[in-house]
């Protein structure tokens, strides 16, 4: 009874102190977080969410396209028609693998080009977020196309040839050899495949350059490296990432985000970069990637031995190349399912290194900055369903919440000086006040030369979608 009486008093306590805890805080965070976003006006927010919402459906199209071609191929008897014609010809099973996987992805390319180019192109233009003519797209286009045929096709060489040794159990290995194949991939497109995109330079001495490696090092980032990389060559978009382990550990930032963002804002992305490498984000995501992976492949499995029983569509097993769109088609199917799955996963990660960001570079007003360019085409303030499902980073209102809620209480502790809680007086982002053109104006790169960029094995703290597509 006693002991109940004092967590009684312990509660009251704690319901009292925490009214008194937010009373001495020197501005209300919740008004700072609206006056941060009243700097971005109606015309400019309607168009953050028509962008975003836009987002909603076309993430779920393009399978749906996908998965009409894959049935086209198994109804019109393409797919064993292909698979026996190079049986006989080519005969080594591997072979046989690859090439059908060659044909079935480049016919399938042809047929939804339409729609890639109005997803990575037109749509770009419309809401001004890309920088590039159709040529210089097309090209790009070509090149990541060329290399994830290149690197698809033998993965999926390599997943048959599981699948045939291991048979009802491949699932279990084919999970383990995606996940060593995807590390691999990892390590090696930092060095072979961005430079292909971007051009990497050492970032020229300054005051900013020493401030981000003091916030690296001060966090045990084994790092002298600073680079520079022409992002605006595709994008308006501000991007940063920390890459590599030991020796090769080096930060690149984006052009766009040196001409867009002040120095606090630049710190603000860095800290959050250096938190996704410190936390060893790439290590937790392979391993969450592989429970939701084990878990696909074991469903996949299930539905396609339904779906091709008694040999329909030529198929005459798991093992059988003929049987590839189906298999690609209900794996598709169960990682669109598992959209919001992978979504929280990912968020899950960003959320962290927000924190660890705005402890780390103790910027929150540039954490406010860089959290409002992003909402240039994320959706500033959702509904928490919308942001549960579809965000794979917090929306921009939970981030300057968060970093005014951080101001806040260290103006409190008296670490950090006093001062108002909102922006800068008059400050407004820039796609508001007029955007710029990034390569007209702005941060050049010292030299031009894509050899600069060094040859080094690095592991990505954050994996990016495509060159092209806004992250971070
Ligand atoms: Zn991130």
């Amino acid at each position: 009874m006693r002991g109940f009486l004092g967590l009684a008093a312990f509660a009251a306590a704690l319901a009292l102190a925490g009214p008194a805890m937010a009373a001495a805080l020197p501005f209300d965070p919740d008004v700072a977080t609206r006056e941060w976003l009243a700097t971005m006006d109606e015309a400019a927010r309607a168009r953050s969410d028509s962008y975003f919402e836009g987002g909603y459906w076309i993430q779920f199209v393009g399978p749906v396209i996908g998965f009409i071609v894959a049935f086209a191929f198994l109804q019109l008897g393409f797919a064993k028609n292909i698979r026996s014609w190079l049986e006989k010809n080519v005969k080594i099973y591997f072979f046989v693998v690859v090439l059908f996987a060659i044909v079935y992805t480049l016919i399938g390319a042809v047929l939804s080009f339409g729609w890639d180019y109005w997803v990575g192109f037109v749509r770009q233009h419309d809401y001004n977020l890309s920088t590039q003519t159709f040529s210089q797209w097309f090209i790009e286009y070509l090149q990541g196309f060329g290399i994830s045929l290149l690197i698809g096709s033998l993965a999926i060489g390599l997943l048959y040839l599981i699948i045939a040794v291991a048979k009802k159990t491949w699932w279990i290995w084919g999970t383990i050899a995606s996940l060593a194949f995807a590390a691999v991939i990892g390590m090696l497109a930092p060095v072979y495949i961005a430079p292909i995109f971007n051009h990497y330079n050492p970032m020229p001495e300054s005051a900013l350059r020493e401030s981000v490696l003091e916030i690296a090092q001060a966090n045990g980032v084994p790092t002298n490296d600073v680079l520079v990389y022409d992002r605006s060559r595709q994008t308006n978009s501000v991007s940063a990432n920390v890459s590599g382990f030991g020796e090769t550990t080096r930060i690149s930032l984006a052009d766009t985000l040196l001409q867009r963002e002040s120095p606090g804002g630049v710190r603000a992305v860095l800290g959050h970069e250096i938190g996704h490498y410190v936390l060893q984000h790439t290590v937790s995501l392979l391993v969450m990637n592989a429970l939701l992976i084990v878990v696909a492949f074991g469903l996949a499995n299930f539905l396609f031995n339904f779906l091709s029983k008694d040999e329909r569509w030529g198929i005459r097993s798991v093992a059988d190349p003929a049987g590839m769109p189906l298999l690609f088609s209900v794996i598709g199917f169960i990682f669109l399912l598992a959209t919001p799955i992978n979504n929280n996963i990912t968020r899950f990660h960003e959320h962290q290194a927000d924190m660890f960001g705005l402890n780390a570079a103790r910027e929150p007003d540039g954490f406010a900055e860089s959290a409002l360019l992003l909402s240039e085409y994320r959706k500033m303030e959702p509904t928490p369903f919308e942001e549960w499902f579809f965000y794979d980073h917090p929306s921009g209102y939970a981030r300057i919440h968060m970093a005014m809620v951080w101001k806040a209480h260290h103006m409190a502790l008296g670490d950090i000086p006093m001062g108002p809680g909102g922006p800068p007086p008059g400050w407004q982002p820039d796609f508001v006040t007029g955007h710029p053109d990034p390569r007209a104006v702005g941060y050049t790169a010292p030299s031009d030369n894509a050899a600069a960029a060094p040859a080094t094995a690095t592991l990505p703290a954050e994996t990016e979608p495509s060159p092209a597509a806004p992250s971070n």
